[in-house]
């Protein structure tokens, strides 16, 4: 565990890894609470339209052992040395918690699932993982039930809703099982979770990870939240738990430590009902994507109804000085942004506690991973202030095993220089001299316009400052002279309209703060930002829009 001693580096001195030969994710999470303190509270389900839930770790351990016990009766379970893959389509709940442990804990694979994704997302990361299982609710299930005749290796659906023509009911499925079950002997390097990427850029890749991924995010957790856990901690994210976001920055690292977690589902997500459900379920902690944080900051209201959160963490995109202001204002908090990716996450972040926010930086590397900017020809270590590739030196608890069923492309993200094997995250950044990192855009996502490489995060942070803008996705629009030009699409607050005067006026804005080059030549209203069920603008969209508006 993450000790604080006062300053980055000597609570980066003083970290040391302790990965045992043999983990389980599943029980790691669990099992020690049950058997220490089984009546502790680990998730709190707060479904609006539902009466409150609570469960204990006594209760999540002992229905996660009968959901072991029931798959096993249904032949679930290892097929040699690989555990069969098993489903999650759940948002999320007490039953979705209760599967991941049950899955894992049988030497199984679990592959987590959003409710949103449509049925050709679906098929692709079933099929993709050959899963033997799903487990779902009565929705889920007449979707998959539809969908099965393309899905050969899928033998079993179990609902958390009981039986119906789709599905094996899980309470039937448990409740004459044994409430005991012994986890699995795994090896931390066994797999344990299959999590498809994004799909920011192409095609979603299925990532997997061993059982160590929890103990690899467990010091970016502890940072990105000022030191969890603190007496009192209570966390919720609004992240869907089949992200990596959602499921290991928050559900397993905080159940790992004890720390409730606040579980509830949204019909729709709404800044006034994410504000009325920390300040009521008494949530001191939060991951707030940076989407979730730019739609509570278009709430007109939300002023009036400030919190005092202890910790609050963002990552997955660019935060930005925009919305760490409003952050200490309104939440309460320094936010406290992090980097990632499913591949290897958490493996930079700022902590307020140790140090004051740089705006622009997304803080230091994490104690325990080793982060440089690589040039990505060379494989070299590059000095600082140099824009290069964000590489990660392997081998690291946190990395993935491998792409699944693709070894080229696991091999492909690896390279090997003279300072060592590092892992290439894709990513364009930088280091400054104090060690703090600053992230430049993806590979794809780096305008070059006459001569200049621009990253579109520090226009689109600067776009948001303009009162008009709630959303602003910044992108290349091919150019004959320039090669490209700044083209920016925004999403109105509401109460402004769009005009070529607005549009004007919100160019001038970026000029005036920005380097002339930097202002978008282009800017375009847009009802709606193409985002992925991450909440990530899908510049790739907006980048064929450009090039469709012709010269
Ligand atoms: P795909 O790989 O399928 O295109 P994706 O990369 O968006 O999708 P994720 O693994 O969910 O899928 O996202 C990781 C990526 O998110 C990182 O590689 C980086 O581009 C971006 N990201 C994460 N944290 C930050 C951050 N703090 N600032 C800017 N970008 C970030
Ligand atoms: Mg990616």
């Amino acid at each position: 565990m993450l000790r604080n001693m006062g300053d980055p580096v000597a609570t980066r001195n003083a970290f040391r890894w302790d990965i045992p030969e043999r983990f389980n994710l599943g029980a790691a999470i669990c099992d020690r609470w049950a058997a220490t303190k089984p009546e502790r509270l680990a998730i709190l389900d707060v479904t609006p339209g539902r009466p409150p839930r609570e469960c204990s770790f006594g209760s999540l351990s002992e229905q996660a052992n009968r959901l072991s016990n029931g798959l096993a009766s249904l032949g679930v379970g290892r097929q040699g040395e690989v555990g069969d893959r098993v489903g999650v389509l759940l948002a999320q709940s007490i039953e979705t918690a209760v599967a991941h442990v049950a899955v894992t804990r049988m030497g199984c694979i679990s592959i987590p699932l959003f409710t949103l994704f449509g049925d050709e997302a679906l098929l692709h990361r079933l099929r993709d993982s050959g899963a033997r299982a799903v487990i779902t609710d009565a929705a889920g299930a007449a979707r998959l039930s539809a969908l099965r005749d393309h899905l050969p290796d899928l033998r079993h659906i179990v609902s958390i809703d009981g039986e119906d023509e789709n599905a094996i009911g899980m309470d039937a499925l448990c409740n004459s099982q044994s409430p005991e079950y012994e986890a699995f002997p795994t090896l931390a390097d066994d797999p344990a979770i299959l999590i498809y990427t994004s799909g920011t850029t192409g095609n979603p890749k299925g990532a997997l990870h061993a059982h160590r991924v929890l103990l690899g995010h467990l010091p970016g957790v502890e940072m990105s939240h000022d030191f969890l856990p603190q007496p009192g901690d209570q966390v919720w994210t609004p992240a869907d738990w089949a992200w990596i976001g959602g499921l290991l920055d928050v559900l397993m690292p905080a159940l790992y430590h004890g720390v409730p977690v606040v579980a509830c589902r949204f019909p729709k997500f709404t800044a006034e009902a994410a504000f009325a459900l920390m300040r009521d379920h008494g949530v001191r902690n939060a991951f707030l994507p940076p989407t979730a944080l730019k739609m509570m900051r278009a709430w007109p209201e939300a002023a009036q109804h400030p919190l005092s959160l202890r910790s609050v963490a963002s990552g997955g995109e660019t935060l930005g000085s925009e919305l760490l202001n409003w952050g200490q204002q309104v939440l309460g908090a320094t936010i406290n942004e992090f980097y990632g990716q499913t591949e290897c996450n958490m493996v930079v972040s700022a902590c307020a506690a140790l140090e004051p926010p740089v705006p622009g930086s997304m803080g230091r590397a994490v104690p325990g991973h080793e982060v440089e900017i690589i040039d990505p020809d060379s494989g070299r270590v590059l000095p600082p202030e140099t824009e290069g590739v964000i590489g990660v030196r392997a081998p690291d608890p946190v990395m993935f095993l491998g792409y699944w069923n693709n070894p080229q492309a696991t091999q492909d993200k690896f390279i090997e220089g003279p300072e060592g094997r590092w892992l290439l995250t894709g990513d364009m950044g930088r280091k400054d001299r104090d060690g703090r990192l600053y992230f430049v855009g993806r590979d794809d996502d780096v305008i070059s316009s006459a001569g200049y490489r621009i990253g579109p995060a520090e226009i689109e942070d600067c776009l948001l400052g303009h009162p008009a803008v709630r959303q602003a996705g910044v992108v290349g629009k091919p150019d004959p002279l320039r090669g490209h030009i700044v083209a920016a699409y925004v999403v109105l607050n509401q109460g402004f309209a769009p005009s070529d005067a607005l549009a004007s006026e919100i160019a001038a804005h970026v000029k005036t703060r920005l380097a002339a080059h930097e202002y978008p030549r282009l800017v375009r209203f847009i009802d709606e930002m193409p985002m992925t069920t991450t909440g990530k603008v899908i510049r790739r969209a907006l980048r064929e829009w450009a090039v469709k508006e012709g010269a």
